[in-house]
């Protein structure tokens, strides 16, 4: 039976490097693969991952329609045997909708590859679809790490290093960006430090002048009222 499969993760936990993975996979069982993105870092009709590797893609941008362009594709006696979607979501539920459709009525595997949560730690639309429709939602063995060492499980957005929680749902940036005034980057963290809304650059400027926060306590060596000995 064929599948729709979510893929889904924080930023920077190998997705693409996964959707490359299983197109590099099924292609040398001499599958034929189409596939999708939407605004993919290396640019309009790539599907790259951070690792170095890309592909060419079908840009699927705002509007695009999977169902009708598979329909077209193999009645013009295209070939494809499954179909990958990078960044999903970025794509509009109706998107995802015919996603679904692809899987039902044209019987082809589909999997889809996307962050779950904002920098505010909401569903994006499309994610929310997929979690509605998938047959399957696969959550990425390979852990992103928070700058403190624990599981990341959020995505934060940045602007000159400092973690913002207001602004356009969509912003592109990267997790390489640096600490430059003005500029966005992300940068995933575990629950603890979004909630905080602690970053590397800040707790690095923390650590520096120790006024700012409290001395950190350590669970099993606390003594009421007193810091911990380290
Ligand atoms: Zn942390």
């Amino acid at each position: 039976m064929p599948e729709l499969v979510f893929f889904s993760g924080t930023m920077d936990c190998g997705k693409s490097t996964l959707a490359l993975q299983i197109e590099h996979n099924r292609s040398a069982r001499g599958l034929q693969g189409m596939i999708f993105t939407r605004d993919d870092r290396a640019g309009e009709g790539k599907l790259s991952s951070r690792l170095g590797l890309v592909t060419d893609a079908v840009e699927a941008a705002e509007g695009f329609d999977f169902y009708a362009y598979l329909v077209a594709h193999l009645s013009k006696g295209g070939r494809c045997d499954y179909v990958i979607a990078d960044e999903a979501q970025f794509l509009a539920p109706e998107q995802i909708d015919q996603l679904a459709r692809v899987v039902d009525d044209l019987e082809l595997d589909v999997f889809a590859f996307g962050i779950t949560t904002d920098f505010r730690s909401k569903l994006f639309p499309g994610s929310q679809r997929l979690v509605e429709l998938a047959d399957r939602v696969e959550v990425l063995q390979v852990e992103a790490l928070c700058w403190c060492g624990a599981r990341a499980t959020h995505n934060a957005r940045t602007v000159g290093g400092e973690m913002v929680v207001e602004g356009a749902q969509v912003v592109v940036g990267d997790v390489n960006a640096g600490d430059d005034a003005g500029e966005v980057g992300y940068e995933v963290l575990c629950r603890r430090h979004h909630r905080r809304r602690m970053t590397a650059a800040t707790a690095r400027a923390a650590a520096l002048s120790p006024d700012v926060l409290p001395v950190p306590y350590e669970d099993d060596q606390l003594t009421p009222g007193r810091p911990a000995a380290r």
